[in-house]
């Protein structure tokens, strides 16, 4: 089963796809993981983009196509994927209609998360991430279970976003708002649309995407 998450920045997409990557066995592919991983080790790419992220911007076309065109191949995917964060395009959904075409795979659902702008903030402004595993959390929504030790893993350090800040969270809106918001017309169209409420806590939307997705799988 191959997946898009789509929604505003601090919608719950990673959130989501970390526990559907673990029920469903499907691997995320967050395309703001692998820039920030870029940045991280100080590659080419990683300085092209670095200032762009930070501006709260969307990194052109052109290199997340690239990134994603690779990433698909690879044999981890195999069992299905969840794009977390691509396309956010329509020229970036027109790609990925054609890779998907050339790899012989099909695009099996399209779930938006839907959440009030207003929200999105404090969500964005209290995310924080195991640096060893990833897992995410929320200092009051989410928080660990032990303070300052980590679910998953038992780690101790903690990563927060230098772009998870109100003045970039509201360039990151705009983007999705002008460029990211005219997909849902795009999958509409194509009958992959789905979308659920993403205003209710964190298991009360995971159930609605179950459901979604047994509808999906079902072919209805
Ligand atoms: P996205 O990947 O869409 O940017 P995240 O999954 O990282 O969003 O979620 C943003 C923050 O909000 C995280 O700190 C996460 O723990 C928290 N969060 C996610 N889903 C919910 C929810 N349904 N209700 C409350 N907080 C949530
Ligand atoms: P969030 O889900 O919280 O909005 P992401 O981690 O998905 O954040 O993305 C962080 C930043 O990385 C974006 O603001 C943008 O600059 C860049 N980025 C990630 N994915 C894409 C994409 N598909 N196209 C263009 N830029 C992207
Ligand atoms: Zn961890």
């Amino acid at each position: 089963m191959n997946l898009i998450l789509l929604g505003p920045p601090g919608a719950g997409k990673g959130t989501q796809a970390q526990r559907l990557e673990e029920k469903h066995n499907l691997k995320q592919l967050s395309t703001g993981d692998m820039l920030r991983a870029a940045v991280a080790s100080g590659s080419e790419l990683g300085s092209q983009v670095k200032g762009i992220i930070d501006r709260g911007e969307l990194v052109p076309d052109d290199i997340i196509v690239e990134m994603i065109a690779e990433r698909i191949q690879r044999p981890d995917c195999a069992g299905g994927f969840i794009l977390d964060g691509f396309p956010r395009t329509v020229p970036q959904a027109e790609a990925l209609d054609e890779m998907l075409a050339q790899n012989d795979l099909k695009l099996d659902c399209v779930i938006e998360l839907k959440v009030d702008d207003g929200a999105l903030v404090a969500r964005v402004s209290g995310r924080f991430t195991c640096a060893a595993c990833g897992a995410g959390y929320h200092d009051t929504n989410k928080p660990t279970k032990r303070a300052g030790v980590c679910d998953s893993c038992g780690g101790k350090e903690f990563i927060r976003r230098d772009d998870d800040n109100a003045e970039t969270v509201a360039a990151r809106l705009e983007a999705y708002h002008r460029q990211t918001a005219p997909l849902l017309p795009y999958y509409d169209g194509r009958g992959t649309l789905s979308s659920v409420d993403g205003m209710g806590g964190i298991e009360q939307v995971a159930a609605e995407i179950d459901a979604v997705l047994n509808k999906c799988k079902t072919g209805g």
